[in-house]
């Protein structure tokens, strides 16, 4: 199985009867954007910056940014990059943007928050993401997505919206991305029962299934015991998804999801039955995530997605899908 999974890596990724969903890889380097290509990627659906971040003493400058970036809309060769700007605080600390001691941080300053304190640091990461996916004469286009992360309701997307408008009057059309989205992470709570408002003024939604099965069942998703039972297969967990999508696609915008529950086999079928439009998984599970695909229809899926909503936990959600 996994050998044929292997074979077809290049193919579409679709359902049985022809459904396409996109199936993108998760990065934490730009350098290996090229391998998730290799291994079948039809872009990258989260390319989680902090990482560029942690491996400087100090917030990288515009020119070396730019060039990171540069370097996985290359590899990308026409493919989407969704760059996530960064994302510090709570699990992922950033020595050199120490927070302030908090009783609880993955409540605190965090994500966009944390980001909107230090608004040139934000400013500094879009210049270069906007600059790196400028049109190149002779090459394949560039589309970027730029994605920011933990946003709680649509006042935070608005205050880094108005940065993000402002570099684009300010960066001559020529130097900077001509086909580029400004989108949000949907992984609060808050974000997805507002997901209409939310909606309405964003480009594209990707859910973000680690953070908001976390908080949606109030189980830290380190949590040496209790971690298991965080499972994005919880009913409570679906019925954000599913209002997540409806509102996005009522507006006509497209919603991924980039959390662990894109690449499980059993959550697949439910994710793509509740309306997703793209998985974005981690790179060497491309191959076996569109073989899944393969397996069921649309319809199938559908009915998958309405026996796991109307069960009652995680554990019936997973014993209707076996049975089914
Ligand atoms: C998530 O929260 O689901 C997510 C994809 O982001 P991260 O795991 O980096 O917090
Ligand atoms: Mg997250």
């Amino acid at each position: 199985r996994e050998a044929d999974a292997w074979a077809r890596r290049f193919e579409a990724a679709q359902t049985r009867d022809g459904h396409m969903v996109e199936v993108a890889a998760n990065l934490g380097n730009t350098a290996h954007a090229e391998d998730a290509v290799e291994r079948g990627a039809e872009g990258v659906g989260l390319l989680r910056t902090e990482f560029l971040f942690m491996a400087h003493s100090s917030a990288p400058d515009l020119s070396t940014q730019t060039a990171e970036y540069r370097q996985a809309l290359d590899a990308l060769n026409g493919r989407p990059l969704v760059a996530r700007t960064l994302d510090v605080g709570g699990d992922k600390p950033l020595p050199y943007w120490p927070v302030p001691q908090e009783d609880n941080p993955f409540l605190g300053l965090r994500g966009i928050r944390l980001a909107l304190t230090e608004p040139e640091v934000l400013e500094t990461q879009l210049r270069a993401l906007l600059m790196a996916a400028a049109p190149v004469a002779g090459a394949s286009a560039r589309p970027l997505r730029i994605m920011l992360p933990m946003v709680k309701d649509v006042a935070e997307f608005r205050a880094a919206k108005a940065i993000f408008d402002r570099l684009l009057a300010d960066i001559p059309a020529n130097g900077r991305a001509s086909d580029v989205q400004l989108g949000v992470m949907i992984e609060i709570p808050s974000s997805a029962l507002l997901a209409p408002s939310l909606a309405a003024e964003v480009d594209f939604f990707s859910i973000g299934t680690n953070d908001l099965t976390q908080y949606t069942l109030a189980i830290d998703r380190g949590h040496p015991e209790l971690s298991a039972q965080a499972d994005g297969l919880h009913p409570a967990v679906l019925r954000l998804i599913q209002m997540t999508v409806e509102a996005a696609h009522a507006k006509g915008k497209w919603v991924g999801v980039c959390g662990e529950l894109a690449s499980d086999s059993a959550a697949i079928p439910v994710l793509v039955g509740l309306g997703v439009d793209e998985l974005s998984v981690s790179a060497r599970q491309i191959p076996l995530v569109k073989a899944r695909l393969r397996e069921f229809d649309l319809a199938d899926a559908q009915a998958s997605a309405q026996l796991a909503l109307a069960q009652a936990t995680s554990i019936d959600v997973r014993d209707a899908l076996e049975a089914r």
